[in-house]
């Protein structure tokens, strides 16, 4: 996978004129990486000193980065870097898990990848800004943010997550408006589309982007969707249900008693085919389905949600589709929660930069979560070291302590060495 990101950062063009190359972008990249992906800031700075006291370090064996450049000097070096320049590793790690059957499992519906597109800001500030910040006036006050739109590969049932390459939400050539996550989907979907096999892709969204251009966008493309369908904002379609509901049989019904450890769940599942997406001659048709659960006892609502599909339904695609829907909620927890909250130091000390650094920075994050997703999924001795370090942040913490005061030739060379010191034995078969 490293090397798949040193390819990408090779064929980066040279932005430096003169002489005074001493670093290479690829170092600078690479620099910046580890320290997204040890989750430690100081990581570059111990091995700076690991350097001098030992003459080798890590962020040179586990990284393969020659000369660790200096904060200052990662800053100059990748801010002039167009974040698209960096979207290749996404695709090649995928291509290598699909081609070895690790995304097998990974389906939803109907055999399909399923790919949440969501919208998330990940920098504001009223001081600290560049010419790519997004502005808002509010109370005579300016406040300056950075949103991208994440896609992220997600199945029912799987706890890992996977993010495919962003599409920033910034202002674009030759637009005078204010870039949107609408334009960023759409940027996003014609420029993909095509990596993907006619129809085996499924493209969740939230009820905000539950409309025609989208849907038609999709269809042209081959795509599949499930997205987010609720009454306030899908008016036409509600009434038409309103309609069906007294027409028997219309909408079909499945109930489902589920027993949740404690007490037993109704799990009531309704939908209906055909029904207008809006209220124009020109409509779409779709299919609408919905899930609510109650405590069969109280009667209490524990859940409740809608979506509109291009699937046809029947008694058992209805639960499929419904299961696919409900993955989404796993981007929001497994993806944005832990980029945010748990140990990415996003915004770290290289600052924002004058041209696209914070882009830079937020791709090579993605990277670092993404890559350990994959190890997550395929190494066999990473799982049982994270398992046995339960929490993330042991783990991360174990990981800079050993790193600071020793030297690993490889990863094998680390991950054995944790694996060993856990007294941890090879699971039986
Ligand atoms: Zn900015």
């Amino acid at each position: 996978m490293l090397a798949v990101l040193r390819d990408s950062l090779e064929e980066v063009p040279e932005h430096r004129t003169g002489q005074n190359i001493r670093y290479s972008l690829a170092d600078a990249g690479l620099g910046a990486f580890s320290v997204f992906y040890m989750q430690s800031p100081s990581f570059l700075a111990y091995q700076r000193d690991m350097q001098r006291k030992k003459g080798q370090n890590n962020a040179h064996s586990l990284f393969g980065v020659e000369q660790i450049p200096s904060d200052g000097q990662i800053r100059n070096l990748l801010d002039p870097i167009e974040p698209a320049q960096l979207r290749e590793p996404f695709w090649g790690i995928y291509r290598s898990l699909e081609q070895s059957g690790q995304l097998d499992p990974y389906r939803g519906v109907g055999g399909t990848y399923l790919i949440s597109l969501d919208g998330s800001q990940y920098f504001s500030s009223q001081e600290i800004h560049c010419p790519n910040c997004r502005v808002a006036v509010r109370d005579e006050k300016t406040y300056y943010s950075h949103l991208v739109m994440l896609a992220v590969l997600s199945a029912p049932g799987k706890t890992q997550v996977f993010c495919l390459d962003p599409e920033f939400i910034t202002p674009q050539d030759g637009h005078e408006k204010q870039d949107c996550e609408q334009q960023a989907i759409k940027r996003w979907v014609e420029r993909n589309a095509e990596r993907f096999e006619p129809w085996q892709v499924t493209i969740l969204t939230d009820d905000l982007h539950c409309h025609q251009p989208l849907c038609e966008l999709l269809q042209k493309h081959e795509m599949h969707f499930i997205l987010t369908c609720k009454p306030e904002s899908h008016q036409a379609l509600y009434e038409e249900l309103f309609l069906l509901e007294r027409v028997e049989g219309a909408i079909s019904t499945k109930v489902v008693r589920k027993w949740n450890g404690r007490y037993h769940e109704s799990w009531v599942y309704r939908w209906a085919e055909h029904v207008p997406l809006r209220g124009d001659s020109k409509t779409l048709l779709v299919s609408w389905c919905e899930l609510t659960i109650r405590n069969e006892a109280t009667d209490e609502q524990l859940y409740h949600c809608a979506w509109a599909t291009d699937h046809l339904l029947d008694e058992q695609r209805v639960v499929e589709v419904v299961a696919s829907g409900r993955s989404r909620w796993k981007v929001e927890n497994e993806g944005f929660n832990v980029l945010k909250n748990h140990g990415y130091h996003f915004e770290h000390n290289y600052g924002h930069g004058q041209q696209y650094l914070s882009m830079v920075l937020l791709t090579l994050l993605l990277l670092a979560f993404l890559f350990h997703s994959i190890l997550d999924l395929t190494s066999l001795t990473y799982q049982a070291v994270r398992r046995e370090l339960a929490t993330r942040r042991t783990f991360f913490n174990d990981l800079r302590a050993l790193t600071r005061y020793l030297y690993f030739r490889s990863w094998q060379e680390l991950l054995s060495f944790m694996y060993q010191r856990l007294d941890l034995v090879p699971e039986p078969g």
